[in-house]
């Protein structure tokens, strides 16, 4: 297919060997890229039983055909493994400029298993083998030590994938961050996964390899007209560029549905603290994007004794979920999960955890208490290092709250923390956040962007109607855009359509609307089959017990719960899953799925 280069590097570290290999074209048109094609490679690679903290675990690192490529946003590449934080599938994907460096080197994808018996580095470069580099000085160092030692090494132009000490001490929700501090495939545990086979980093040096596009122009024209529209739609034009996603967070308060007080609440005249207003005032230093980025979300900031990147809206949760409303303590706390390599979502959902069970009289810890500010980065720093209590929050708020008795305290779903998005505030989303394969994540449907932000149209946020319909399609395109592979942020300027003319500029496929949304299905449901196949059932697709009988008490989302029994039973006939919750045979034969 042409927009890659068809090749498969694969890396075995138990015996340090690799081999090169041509992706079938079959899996090509039939998965696309990035997330679609990594979870084809993963599932045929990995038994859904395996311990994912095993050797056996796969990282399956994967371009789409829009990767690197002129289309704005498109310095995107997935992740696929297997989550040791859920036990299901976990896809992942990251900006910044890796993605784009991998498919510099002629290889599509990377596929890293096996365990190396010492800390080591892997070394990717165009037209030669990779290497495997011993690295005991590196195990230990933070992020941004670790980057400042690799371009220490005169390794050339490179850009690079690492862990911190929280993937080296395996916390189940360590993260892999990229280019040293900046950005991340953040959720889900990855970060252990990478720790677990002592690998330490992978540093990818940029080479010349370019695939081949069918059509040059015609994608010229459309990425003219793509950029022209990103320049006059708000969210893109102004408020991203101005605020950053942190913009989001005012908007969310006032609706009454922020996750404040570890969901206990979903308003508070104190969030305005750490919007992205704030944000701008007080910390701003300069903004930053991604490769091939007009809209340039990221924000570089700095306190008095610290600078680093961020805090991003779902990031902010380390000072909602904890009513922690001091923007400078929660923009450290989030430079310091950086720098420790750590998921800020599920971080600030683990310590707001704690800090219930502490005020319901189940943990018994005076320090960890709702708005105590002294404590956010010691329990962050205990965490990475399992130190004393940070041993327990290493493993995240379901095991902590089912070891203290009180598992309703933990705010997840499927194991994994939610983001920021109360759930009563947006009902389509909430059965998004329930049905998301790889558990509480609000990027796998994303209908909160019809429900509350009208793109591409505005929808009721309170009721119930279509909203199972229209979730199927979102998760379904969204499938797509993680495959092809973009940033859903452009979503918010351009339609659907803009993404079949890229793909089939790029590719010479015909991928009109229906075929591309018949391949985001088929990604679902093989996701769906290897959950299935690991353990999950259709009771795991439910939300955490306050959203379904707890109704939020004060703001413009009060009184509200969330019905979503009625949609689950539309969901799954319009998904044709069965009782159990796997994908029906007739359902697995016309997506052509092996069972
Ligand atoms: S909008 Fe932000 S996250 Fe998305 S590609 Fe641009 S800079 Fe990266």
């Amino acid at each position: 297919m042409k927009g890659m280069h068809n090749k498969l590097l694969s890396a075995d570290l138990s015996v340090q060997s690799s081999a090169e290999s041509t992706i079938d074209a079959e899996k090509l048109t039939g998965y696309l890229g990035g997330r679609g094609l990594g979870v084809k490679l993963f599932t045929s690679l990995v038994n859904p039983r395996t311990d994912p903290l095993s050797p056996d675990n796969c990282l399956v690192f994967a371009t789409g055909p829009l990767t690197g490529s002129i289309v704005p946003t498109s310095g995107r590449f997935s992740l696929v493994t297997k989550s040791p934080l859920t036990g299901l599938i976990l896809y992942s994907n990251t900006g910044g400029s890796v993605g784009p460096a991998l498919k510099s080197t002629g290889y599509d994808c990377l596929v890293v298993r096996g365990r190396l018996d010492e800390p080591c580095y892997m070394l990717v470069s165009e037209g030669e083998e990779p290497q495997i580099i011993p690295c005991r000085d590196l195990w230990g160092l933070d992020t941004l030590e670790t980057q400042n030692r690799l371009e220490s090494l005169g390794l050339g132009r490179f850009h690079s994938l690492m862990i911190g000490p929280a993937g080296e001490n395996g916390v189940l929700y360590a993260s892999i961050m990229n280019d040293g501090n900046h950005r991340a495939f953040g959720r889900g545990g990855s970060g252990a996964v990478m720790g677990a086979k002592n690998l330490k980093a992978i540093v990818i040096k940029v080479g010349k390899a370019k695939p081949d596009i069918d059509n040059p122009e015609l994608l010229t024209t459309y990425v003219k007209s793509a950029r022209d529209k990103m320049k006059v739609a708000p969210i893109t034009n102004s408020s991203l560029p101005m605020f950053g996603t942190a913009g989001l967070l005012n908007v969310i308060n006032e609706l009454g549905m922020l996750g404040i007080k570890n969901f206990q609440v979903g308003y508070s005249h104190e969030a305005e603290n750490l919007s992205g207003e704030a944000i701008r005032e007080q910390i701003f230093e300069k903004d930053e994007g991604c490769y091939a980025c007009p809209i340039r979300c990221g924000r570089m900031t700095k306190t008095q004794s610290m600078n680093g990147k961020g805090p991003e809206f779902e990031s902010l949760l380390l000072g909602t979920l904890t009513s922690i409303f001091d923007l400078v303590t929660v923009t450290e706390a989030n430079y310091h999960c950086n720098l420790l390599g750590l998921d800020t979502v599920s971080t600030a959902g683990t310590i707001s955890c704690a800090m219930e069970l502490r005020e319901k009289g189940a943990l018994n810890d005076d320090r960890i208490q709702f708005g105590n500010k002294d404590i956010l980065i010691p329990l962050i720093e205990d965490i990475a290092y399992r130190r004393g209590i940070g041993e327990e929050l290493a493993s995240g708020s379901a095991q902590l709250a089912a070891k203290h008795g009180m598992p309703d305290a933990a705010v997840h779903v499927k194991g994994m923390e939610l983001p920021a998005y109360d759930p009563r505030g947006a009902i389509g989303h909430a059965l998004g956040y329930a049905t998301s394969n790889r558990g509480g994540c609000h990027l796998t449907g994303y209908l909160v962007s019809m429900e509350v932000f009208a793109a591409p149209k505005k929808i009721p946020r309170a009721s119930t109607g279509s909203k199972a319909d229209l979730l199927v399609l979102k998760q379904h395109q969204s499938a797509i855009e993680d495959s092809l592979i973009v940033c859903k942020f452009a979503g918010y300027a351009l339609g659907f359509d803009f993404y079949s003319r890229f793909a089939t500029a790029v590719t010479g496929e015909d991928l009109n609307i229906t075929r591309l949304m018949k391949i985001g299905e088929r990604i679902y449901n093989l996701e769906r089959l290897f959950n299935v196949k690991a353990g999950l059932s259709r009771k795991d697709d439910t939300l955490p017990k306050r959203f379904l009988t707890e109704p939020l008490s004060e703001g413009l989302s009060k009184g509200r719960t969330v019905p979503l029994d009625s949609m689950l039973e539309d969901y799954y006939r319009l998904r044709d899953w069965d009782k159990t919750g796997a994908p029906s045979r007739a359902k697995l034969e016309e997506l052509h799925i092996k069972p």
